[in-house]
């Protein structure tokens, strides 16, 4: 657990939590992490590059090092042939969190996401085949320190419970964030409003929602959802331009026709400053813990923190554009003349 006396609640309670995520998309597009499966082997075989890109988030204003346990569970390590790696995997994660996040002022976040083996319809018995990943998962991560958990981009509102249940019997805060890949309602059909607030009122400490959305379609949502819940909200949306006509970056299609997620999102990228203008929207309706997820990049973060009026490690860096040989010239009466000259 990372060396701070202020849990997340704590600081919820005395203004914005700035988060970050999107490891698993940022390490594939580094070359650790193969997409298609997108487990996150990466924490096992080259654990510095994850601990720099942490270290990276952190400098950017982050303040919160989640474990990169994302699929890192029984069913997705299957798929590769790696189930024997579960606990080792799981362990390391939670322990790299740790390492960074005690360079600043960081909280650990353990992680849980949706398994794809919950089924709507056989809840009790899928559900159990749930629970049961969860609880290892987590007990693994409480044993080598978490602040608090986010469980995150469930596509059920029944899943989401199993992990909300899980969480609170660990005693720690929980962080409740769904997909909301659909148009309105969760893939068991609970409209995501009310399924936050279900999810409210059963004890999380925070909902919201995260991933598959960017800013222009997950702040309408959230805005609706702050305005029926009582309790912390938190949006993390991705980085790309997505429209009333695609809801989610899943959705967008490239001039073609081919589908672009997730390989080839790069066209709809939003750039820093409409990120630093989500930031801002989010803070101004009463969103409390404001991120990013896949496609996030430091860029984006460092942007948001001073967006919202921080000064970060990596803000010594931040842009001087005035200082610019061709650009900055532009804004200085007297430096016409040298544009000019440049050009002859
Ligand atoms: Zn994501």
């Amino acid at each position: 657990m990372s060396n701070t006396t202020r849990g997340i609640l704590e600081r919820l309670q005395n203004g914005n939590v700035l988060g970050a995520e999107g490891y698993v998309f940022e390490l594939e597009r580094r070359g650790y992490i193969k997409a298609g499966p997108y487990v996150p082997e990466v924490v096992l075989d080259f654990p510095d590059a994850v601990k720099e890109l942490h270290r990276e988030f952190l400098r950017a204003g982050c303040e919160v090092m989640v474990a990169l346990t994302y699929y890192a569970h029984r069913e997705k390590l299957k798929d590769v042939g790696r189930e024997n790696d579960l606990e080792r995997m799981n362990r390391q994660a939670v322990r790299l969190a740790n390492e960074v996040a005690r360079e600043g002022d960081a909280l650990v976040a353990g992680n849980i996401c949706n398994t794809w083996a919950y089924d709507p319809n056989n809840p009790q018995e899928s559900g159990k085949i749930v629970r049961a990943m969860y609880e290892e998962q987590l007990a693994w991560a409480v044993e080598e320190g978490i602040d608090f958990v986010i469980a995150e981009t469930n596509d059920y509102l029944g899943e989401s419970l199993i992990a909300l249940e899980v969480i609170k019997k660990l005693g720690l805060p929980a962080m409740v964030t769904l997909a909301s890949v659909q148009a309105e309602k969760t893939r068991d059909g609970y409209d995501y409003v009310e399924a936050c607030k279900i999810l409210a009122d059963h004890g999380a400490d925070i909902v919201g929602l995260n991933c598959d959305r960017g800013p222009a379609t997950m702040l309408p949502l959230i805005e609706k959802i702050r305005s029926t819940v009582s309790c912390y909200v938190a949006a993390q949306p991705v980085p790309y331009r997505t429209t009333q006509q695609a809801l989610t970056f899943e959705s967008l299609a490239l001039s073609n026709g081919e589908r672009a997620f997730p390989l080839a999102l790069e066209p709809f990228l939003l750039n820093r400053f409409e990120m630093a203008d989500f930031a801002r929207q989010a803070k101004a309706i009463g969103v409390n813990y404001i991120g990013i997820c896949c496609g996030g990049a430091p860029h984006y973060v460092r942007a948001m923190a001073e967006a919202i009026g921080r000064s970060v490690p990596a803000s010594k860096y931040s842009p001087a554009m005035e200082l610019h040989p061709m650009l900055g010239v532009q804004v200085e009466e007297k430096d016409k003349v040298f544009l000019t000259d440049w050009k002859s």
